[in-house]
């Protein structure tokens, strides 16, 4: 296949007249500039390497527009566990196929999947690893890329067992979960290119110190590790009150801390902690959207930047699936914080949603030789767009302004109408009610 570019915003930088070539599986193998399409490759406009959501659970699209009321983060997560407890492998297949076709809309050309909701509501398994190969199915269907980050979750809180509604999430214990980590990596090996597995652990309140080590050590090296740190306040204290140590202190302390790992929010970091990130290079997955929402604060991304750690950007609860705005979300954090503007340039912005995000999903960075003919194609004469330099789209633009969709490349088009009646009617189907 053969995509050529006539402006292509490559971290940041505009270049003309760029002709990807790429093998069947959609591997870019060669690239070429050239002032004029060949007539045997697909043209675009305006492009960019495809943006990577970097930490998503797809049904907690469900909770869009139902949870503003009033409550708190933990009244938010009641609701949300009603949603985990209803779903079968039918309805996941279906709602997360809405929901991979408009993160694909959207400009998302990848996708983190953090996954916990593993077995039936008693916490029996499903037979050939169900849940997780409806979620396979839906990217497939979608055409997008997914990273399946199949999460370790043994405990309801700190020292204290499963909740009846997290039964479902939960394995006996590390050398389980390992167990069928390993199965379902067998489970997953003869699926398309599209489909990769990673892992996780889902955060401190659910992993035991114990188990954090002998997870990470139980995973081969090259499998992206993904874990929640310190997205709330109280998750920290229960944390120091039951090993005197921080989240983050936590993980150095079990060996965890890596260049593989990605941390998701980083929201409430000691300058200790965000030393100890920066050290280890790691990924900070920010999700400024979600954040916002459930109202858990703002994390510190410059810092950790300027400490070492790489930074990433994901829609984790898909109440907003719109990587521009994420982005955007991102820089406007580090302003309202610093009582300054400028803090994140947008060609560290265009990174920290391509690049970047695809690293800490374990994928080479796209359009690029060896990696995947993932391209976003955006408007740059929309009503929000027109008049703006190319480079500083992140500042405008939004998944409104995106035209075209390449993964591996292939142009993947979904009707919108029909992606919103199938969310509509897999959420109808969750919460047995009407809107
Ligand atoms: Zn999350």
């Amino acid at each position: 296949m053969k995509v050529w570019v006539d402006h292509l915003v490559r971290g940041g930088v505009v270049e003309r007249g760029i002709l990807f070539e790429t093998d069947d599986d959609g591997t870019v193998i060669g690239e070429t500039s050239t002032d004029t399409r060949p007539p045997d490759a697909l043209g675009l406009e305006v492009a960019a390497p495809g943006f990577a959501n970097a930490h998503s659970h797809a049904f907690h699209r469900a909770l869009r527009g139902r949870t503003h009321d009033s409550g708190s983060f933990w009244t938010w997560r009641e609701l949300m566990y009603r949603a985990a407890g209803r779903l079968t492998p039918d309805l996941y297949r279906d709602l997360a196929t809405a929901v991979f076709s408009e993160m694909v809309l959207s400009g998302w050309t990848s996708v983190g999947e953090f996954h916990y909701v593993h077995h039936t509501p008693d916490g029996t398994a499903y037979p050939h690893h169900a849940m997780e190969l409806a979620l396979a199915d839906a990217a497939e269907a979608a055409g997008i890329r997914l990273v399946l980050l199949d999460a370790c979750y043994l405990t309801g809180g700190i020292g204290t067992a499963l909740l009846a509604e997290q039964r479902r999430f939960g394995d006996a214990d590390a050398g389980a979960f390992l167990a069928r980590w390993h199965s379902l990596r067998d489970a997953l090996a003869d699926r398309s290119p599209l489909v990769t597995l990673g892992a996780a652990l889902h955060s401190v309140r659910a992993v035991p110190r114990d188990a954090l080590g002998a997870v990470a050590r139980g995973l081969p090296a090259s499998v992206p590790l993904h874990i929640h740190l310190s997205e709330q306040p109280a998750e920290n204290a229960d944390c120091v009150t039951a090993y005197g140590l921080t989240p983050t202190a936590l993980l150095a302390a079990e060996g965890v801390l890596s260049r593989r790992l990605s941390v998701v929010h980083a929201t409430h970091l000691s300058d200790d902690d965000v030393r100890m990130l920066g050290d280890a290079e790691v990924t900070a997955v920010f999700c400024p959207t979600t954040e916002a929402d459930l109202g858990d604060g703002i994390g510190p991304a410059v810092a950790l930047a300027d400490a070492g750690a790489r930074l990433a950007i994901g829609s984790d609860q898909n109440a907003v699936v719109d990587p521009l705005l994420e982005l955007r979300g991102l820089e406007a954090g580090e302003r309202l914080r610093s009582l300054q503007r400028g803090r994140i340039a947008p060609a560290a912005l265009w990174r920290i949603g391509s690049d970047a995000g695809y690293a800490s999903l374990g994928l080479p960075p796209p359009a690029r030789v060896g990696g995947p003919l993932d391209l976003v194609e955006l408007d740059a004469s929309s009503i929000r767009t027109s008049g703006s330099e190319l480079p500083q789209l992140p500042l405008v633009a939004t998944a409104s302004d995106v035209t075209r969709v390449v993964v591996g490349g292939r142009v993947i088009t979904h009707d919108p109408r029909g992606v919103a009646d199938r969310s509509g009617a897999s959420i109808d189907t969750l919460f047995g009610e009407a809107r």
